[in-house]
């Protein structure tokens, strides 16, 4: 008989299915300039329709350092940057993606004198191909909106670059709200404005006209799979929950930059499927769910199994989050397939990065309300000043206005000196016992 212990993680199997979409995707990255593709690098908003509706390949700052980071591969890039002189304290995604560039451009260096051939690039970090030309858009942090043009000058200035800029949404004139009001039409209208203009920037790159037939096609894929996505998470508010945060975690890159296309649209589907077939047959995320979660702060790319198995093994399903449940098309009734451009440009300002107080204030308690949560765990990311400054006011409204209470633990995004996972422990553990010391007094005072 076996002695080994049956996890207590009971994860998707259809996202293990689609595992494959991820990695043709980064196969194509890294054959790129062999290949004498065009390639953009870019960071923040979901860009890759335009791109790819213009034949180009596009690699994703942010996207490129997670990946690293989750494959713990990340210290030769986060090294390089250091010894340039970027200091620990600059947020990990650009800190990593940053020193991936200065690698990739000595390798391509070296390659270009003969020096060394491809097959000698075995460092993942120097496998980026060169860009042909670079577009920042990025909402809610000024690093985000600076980190392209570092990577511009440490380029050495010759790649062209061109910057979308996304305005923060204050949210605080009378008429203001989440997707309505004033200020949010305007802004709407200022971004779509550029994104034609970034058009026509691609448009003189790649020295084509833009083929605007195959962005409505890619961008009809992307709201059906938007759309089966968020109609699967919504299932989530079943109790036992069929799938968990660390489950939508694992199928962020699929939404977020990967091709448009029909397999999209089948890999939401599979899930989708996986997720009814279970709250039918009673299956669980985790085994004997007791508490329910929500997660806010950016992901910690590290730690993803040791936070999933942490959380399951103390009966807790972390069902929602604000990096997993408010950005990647979670609107998909903005979006007109005819003409797109204009509900894109609305997505973009939608980062949960980007809102005043009010909006993430209700976005969370909106979210803890229809998932039914006990609980918040606060991941304090420690060189993501734009996820963690509201989250100190924010545990305290929703302890005030909902009696939800709260745990902060330090981590980071891709630099897991940072990480503190005893500390995480006893709050969680702390945490546990006030919500079972808050159900028996509820208990009582109902009988
Ligand atoms: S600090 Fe946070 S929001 Fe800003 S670029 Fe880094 S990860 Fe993105």
């Amino acid at each position: 008989m076996s002695n080994a212990k049956q996890s207590s993680v009971n994860r998707l199997k259809s996202n293990d299915a689609g595992r494959h979409l991820i990695s043709d995707y980064w196969d194509r990255i890294f054959t790129a300039n062999e290949r004498n593709a065009q390639v953009v690098w870019y960071n923040g908003a979901a860009l890759n329709p335009i791109f790819q509706a213009a034949g180009l390949e596009w690699a994703h700052g942010e996207a490129f350092a997670a990946r690293l980071s989750a494959q713990r591969l990340e210290k030769s890039a986060q090294l390089a940057a250091q010894e340039f002189g970027y200091v620990g304290e600059l947020c990990s995604y650009a800190r990593t993606h940053l020193g991936a560039a200065l690698l990739a451009k000595q390798a391509r260096e070296k390659f270009d004198k003969g020096i060394v051939d491809n097959a000698d690039r075995d460092d993942l970090a120097a496998r980026l191909p060169m860009p042909n030309f670079i577009v920042n858009c990025y909402a809610g942090c000024s690093t985000g909106q600076q980190w392209d043009d570092f990577t511009h000058r440490l380029l050495g200035k010759d790649i062209p670059i061109f910057n979308v800029s996304l305005p923060f949404l204050w949210g605080n004139r009378a008429d203001a709200g989440y997707l309505k009001g004033k200020e949010w039409e305007e802004a709407s209208d200022y971004v779509a404005d550029q994104l034609y203009k970034l058009i026509d920037f691609i448009e003189v790159q790649t020295g084509r006209p833009f083929d605007w037939e195959a962005l409505r096609e890619g961008m009809t894929h992307i709201k059906q799979a938007a759309e089966i996505r968020r109609e699967a998470m919504a299932m989530c508010a079943n109790m036992p929950a069929p799938a968990t945060f660390w489950d939508w975690i694992a199928s962020v890159a699929h939404i977020n930059f990967l091709p448009a296309g029909p397999e999209l649209v089948d890999y939401f589907s599979k899930i989708h499927e996986e997720v009814a077939q279970r709250i039918a047959s009673g299956e669980s995320a985790i085994k004997d769910e007791k508490y329910r979660l929500y997660f806010d702060g950016i992901m910690n790319w590290n730690k993803l199994g040791t936070l999933a198995k942490l959380f399951a093994e103390r009966k807790v399903a972390v069902v929602a989050g604000r990096y997993t449940h408010k950005p990647f098309w979670q609107e998909p009734q903005l979006i007109d397939t005819d003409d797109p451009i204009r509900g894109m440009a609305q997505h973009y300002l939608l980062c949960p990065t980007n809102h005043g107080f009010q909006t993430i204030k209700d976005f969370t308690k909106n979210d803890c309300e229809f998932y039914g949560l006990d609980g918040i765990v606060f991941h304090s990311t420690r060189t993501c000043r734009a996820f963690t400054g509201p989250q100190q006011m924010l545990a305290r409204a929703m302890k005030k206005e909902m009696g939800i209470p709260s745990i902060f633990f330090e981590g980071d995004v891709a630099d897991e000196s940072f990480y503190k996972g005893e500390l995480l422990e006893s709050r969680l553990e702390a945490m546990l016992e006030a919500i079972d010391v808050r159900r028996s007094r509820n208990f009582i005072a109902s009988n």
